[in-house]
């Protein structure tokens, strides 16, 4: 499984910006106001962070997508 895409779900919650998702993958993510997925990283070098991020999120605002 390949991650194939990484974003911003805000439909339930919105991010806090407590910036933990950039303490856990800081190559993947970026706080300066709400989360944003850095440009050109390469999702499969950094799978096990981009899933501890989104699993660890306390309002679970991160999605990504597999295929
Ligand atoms: S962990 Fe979640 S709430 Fe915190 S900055 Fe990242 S996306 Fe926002």
């Amino acid at each position: 499984m390949k991650i194939t895409k990484i974003w911003l779900n805000e439909t339930n919650e919105e991010c806090t910006s407590c910036g933990l998702c950039e303490s856990i993958a800081p190559d993947v993510f970026e706080v300066p106001y709400k989360m944003i997925v850095k440009e050109n990283v390469d999702y499969d070098n950094f799978k096990n962070g981009i899933k501890e991020a989104a699993d660890s999120c306390p309002v679970g605002v991160i999605s990504f997508e597999e295929e």
